[in-house]
């Protein structure tokens, strides 16, 4: 099913303006991330498409193209998937798949259909007949997506459903969500604060901000050209860098840096992952603290930018807390964006 919102806003009865106005097109099949700080207002956008929340006058929500916006939640025929999976403990994994079936009065045949179907698909077939208090996390959260695919919704609306897992199994679960998600070729709206699980689930990822969404793209195009520093900071975690610019030119101590573009009006950042230790680099900086972390150690770095920069560096050892070492950027690393206004 497609998805089209236009000038959808919402302000709650207490005045807070929770969403801006906010215009959003979905394709069939595709999977959109809502992604940004808590409190940013995606949970706001994710219940007024569900129905279960009334946006402000003027606003227009198109289901395949139809007018929905008056639509009641019961007819717009959308599956949720919440945080907490309110299942019902005590009855079985079939039992929950095929509660909702059975208030919508479908003939037994029917039910049972359509729970063998989305039992197979998420793979729960061992467990079908185990009551839910005998499942793991990840195990009722499949149970939980389940019950909201037997129905066949048009659209799929999951608002942080691995949120109360620990971090081991999140990981794992996030990619089997993602590859769920795609066999059932449905339409979904995925609501996560988490930048690692938006881009490893979406195709696109809305990235909201003091409810709006302030850009939207494929996890590539946010990564590689946010348009904002708010963007970079929360896609990758840019890292201003510099202390004194003039046109092209960063000045340090001992070295220059040839900006991509002259930076009237930007202010330069660069990630982690581009900031390498590099002995002949003529960019000194000296180490304030290294932190081991298996794949790499995070080292930050002194001298670059009025903040600490930190530096991925892949290596059998490292340099020591207080050495001087020598840094290379890579140029065509560095991301100009717009210098944000600092709020009064
Ligand atoms: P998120 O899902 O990004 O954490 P929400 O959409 O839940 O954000 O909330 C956006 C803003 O609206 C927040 O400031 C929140 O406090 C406020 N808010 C949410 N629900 C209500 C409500 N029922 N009444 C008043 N304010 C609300």
């Amino acid at each position: 099913m497609t998805l089209s919102l236009t000038n959808t806003a919402k302000t709650y009865a207490d005045g807070t303006r929770a969403l801006r106005s906010t215009n959003l097109d979905v394709a069939q099949g595709e999977i959109i991330s809502l992604l940004g700080p808590s409190g940013c207002g995606k949970s706001t956008l994710l219940r007024i498409i569900a129905g279960l929340e009334t946006p402000d006058e003027g606003a227009k929500l198109l289901f395949n193209g139809e007018d929905f916006t008056q639509i009641p939640v019961e007819k717009r025929k959308v599956g949720m998937v919440f945080q907490s999976y309110a299942l019902f403990p005590n009855m079985s994994v079939r039992g929950n798949i095929g509660y909702g079936l059975k208030m919508q009065k479908l003939s037994k045949t029917e039910i049972n259909t359509r729970v063998d179907e989305v039992i197979e698909l998420c793979r729960l077939e061992p467990y079908a007949t185990r009551s839910i208090t005998a499942l793991s996390g990840g195990q009722r959260q499949r149970v939980a997506l389940a019950r909201a695919f037997a129905p066949r919704p048009r659209l799929l609306l999951l608002d942080e459903p691995l949120s109360a897992l620990d971090a081991a199994l999140r990981g794992q679960l996030r990619d089997e969500l993602a590859q769920l998600l795609r066999s059932f070729g449905i339409t979904a709206i995925f609501v996560t604060h988490d930048q690692d699980e938006a881009m490893a689930i979406a195709d696109r990822v809305a990235v909201m901000s003091h409810g709006e969404i302030t850009q939207i793209g494929t996890p590539e195009a946010l990564y590689r050209a946010p348009k904002s520093e708010f963007v970079a900071r929360f896609i990758g975690a840019a890292m201003p860098l510099g202390r004194h610019i003039q046109a092209d030119t960063m000045y340090f101590e001992t070295s220059t840096l040839k900006l991509p573009a002259p930076a009237a009006g930007k202010t330069a950042f660069v990630r982690a992952e581009d900031v390498r230790l590099d002995d002949n680099s003529p960019l000194r900086a000296k180490v304030m603290s290294v932190t081991f972390l298996g794949t790499h150690y995070r080292i930050a770095l002194e001298g670059l930018a009025p903040d600490p920069v930190f530096a991925l560096h892949s290596a059998l050892s490292a340099p020591k807390v207080g050495d001087t070492v020598g840094v290379a950027i890579d140029p065509a690393a560095i991301l100009m964006l717009p210098a944000e206004k600092k709020a009064a």
